[in-house]
């Protein structure tokens, strides 16, 4: 039996369809409610203007899955540092951003680089908590790939704790996910979480 030499996947997001016209019209009351006069000239605009922001930090874009035989049988941690992360708060619509470490300890099948950060995007640009969106791209991966190990870490500001609240301005969150190698074995675990925290 041989595998397959490349193969793809075309990865696309299977949420609900955005509706503009609805959001724009919920914005315009959102705006009176706010006690704002949206028939005010500079505010003309704005309905859409959210309406088309909302839509694009919600949806994902399509990609292909490219993984490649693990020929040269390499067996080491492969990680990509610091892949810039955009996402909305579920509690507060606010957005909170950061990075994300992902790594994986190959098996049978290697994958394209560059889509370590579609990954993280595609579940990124969602309603998220910061827990949720760290599990779901370690899962994905698990579940895709099958190597011997995935781990995520993601570190992020949360524009809703920094703005209101209790204002901790440039307080960071972070969190992590683990499977396989690298949650049961320890050495495993503690490159991965040297390397990814960058000592
Ligand atoms: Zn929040």
């Amino acid at each position: 039996m041989s595998t397959p030499k490349v193969a793809k996947l075309r990865v696309v997001h299977n949420r609900t369809h955005v509706d503009q016209h609805a959001a724009g019209r919920a914005v315009t009351d959102l705006l009176r409610a706010l006690g704002k006069d949206p028939d005010n000239p500079h505010l003309a605009d704005t309905p859409r203007r959210v309406a088309t922001a909302f839509t694009e930090m919600l949806t994902p874009r399509e990609f292909d899955l490219t993984t490649f035989p693990n020929d040269e049988r390499y067996d080491e941690l492969v990680l990509a540092r610091d892949i810039p992360l955009h996402s909305l708060c579920e509690h507060h619509l606010l957005p909170f951003h950061g990075v994300a470490h992902v790594a994986y300890l190959p098996a049978e099948r290697i994958l394209g680089l560059s889509k370590l950060a579609r990954v993280v995007e595609l579940f990124a640009r969602d309603l998220q908590v910061q827990e949720r969106l760290t599990q779901q791209v370690a899962d994905w991966l698990q579940h895709h790939l099958e190597p011997k190990g995935v781990g995520v870490i993601i570190e992020a500001e949360h524009m809703c704790m920094s703005l209101r609240g209790v204002q901790a301005n440039g307080a960071r969150t972070l969190t992590s996910a683990v499977h396989g190698a690298l949650r049961e074995d320890p050495r495993s675990r503690q490159e991965f979480f040297s390397l990814a925290r960058g000592r």
